[in-house]
């Protein structure tokens, strides 16, 4: 499908919230926490990045949501292809996704309690389930623990709404913030979520049970392993763990190994293949 970019927002000094909507106004269907490869064009061609839909305004209507809007949170990287793309892009800009992808999504059989553990954009796929938890938070067939890990105020993406949420099913959302590197908070609404370090320690610190907990971990790939090995500790299976880690794209137009054959590598390659093939 292709697709145009509607709306750039900033959220903060190193991310953005982009809006594609497709070129023919078809919708498509999604599971909340799944994603989408966007294939992009620059000077160098085509390249392909993943990216989890985060549709905060669409409602979920048995596990799906049908839009018309693909909604995507993005992080800056340093010397990033898509970055340097997606960070000066203005609205017109055309991609072609492929999707839906992925696992990381609730099951149809609700668990007693769901634990999400995400860093920065690592929040994503989560906002969509958010959505589609509201009926069983607001009637208590499930509780929630969500966890979520930034470097500063700044950077705790969506906190309104996430302070509004906790607020409206407090009797089942427990809502943890870990910032890293800055504690100070100068917005009293969040400050009591507010904890010093990693999503990690919050994690190690809840009262875990393998047998009631499913546990979601999405964003950084080192925070996803780091949370694994603490929950395998804990008696956790490959089962009651759903991971998503936003690795970064084997991207082959920037790899040199294809185009760097040289004539005499060729030649030489060719009379092997002949030695071994008599
Ligand atoms: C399933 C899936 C879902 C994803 N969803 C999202 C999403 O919702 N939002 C989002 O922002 N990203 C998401 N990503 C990551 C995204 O696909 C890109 O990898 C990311 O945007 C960086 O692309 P880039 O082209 O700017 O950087 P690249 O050109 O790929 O990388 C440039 C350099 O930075 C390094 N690098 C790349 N990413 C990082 C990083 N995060 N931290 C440190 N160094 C890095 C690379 O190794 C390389 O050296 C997802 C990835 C996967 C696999």
């Amino acid at each position: 499908m292709e697709v145009e970019l509607k709306q750039v927002d900033w959220l903060s000094g190193s991310t953005i919230a982009l809006r594609f909507v497709p070129l023919t106004g078809e919708s498509v269907k999604f599971r909340p926490g799944q994603f989408f490869r966007f294939t992009f064009n620059d000077d160098l061609g085509d390249f392909e990045r993943s990216y989890s839909l985060c549709n905060l305004d669409d409602s979920v209507n048995n596990g799906e949501i049908s839009t018309s809007k693909f909604d995507l949170v993005i992080s800056k990287v340093e010397k990033g292809r898509a970055t340097d793309l997606l960070f000066s892009a203005s609205q017109g800009l055309v991609a072609s996704v492929t999707g839906p992808f992925g696992r990381l999504v609730i099951p149809q059989r609700l668990p007693p309690r769901i634990i999400l553990v995400a860093t920065s954009v690592g929040i994503a796929p989560y906002l969509p389930m958010l959505r589609q938890l509201e009926i069983p938070l607001a009637a208590g067939e499930v509780q929630l623990t969500f966890l979520f890990g930034a470097r500063d105020e700044s950077e705790i993406l969506y906190a309104d709404f996430l302070v509004k949420y906790q607020q409206k099913y407090a009797a089942s959302v427990d809502f943890r913030v870990s910032l890293s590197r800055d504690m100070a908070v100068s917005e009293p609404s969040i400050a009591s979520y507010v904890h010093a370090g990693y999503v990690q320690q919050q994690l190690a610190q809840l009262e875990l049970d393998a047998s009631k907990d499913l546990v979601m971990l999405c964003g950084n790939p080192a925070m996803v392993d780091e949370c694994f090995d603490l929950l395998k500790h804990e008696g956790f299976g490959v089962r009651q763990v759903i991971r998503e880690k936003y690795v970064f794209a084997k991207d082959p137009v920037s790899q040199p190994t294809r185009k760097a054959l040289t004539d005499e590598q060729r030649k030489l390659i060719a009379e092997k293949m002949n030695k071994y093939s008599r």
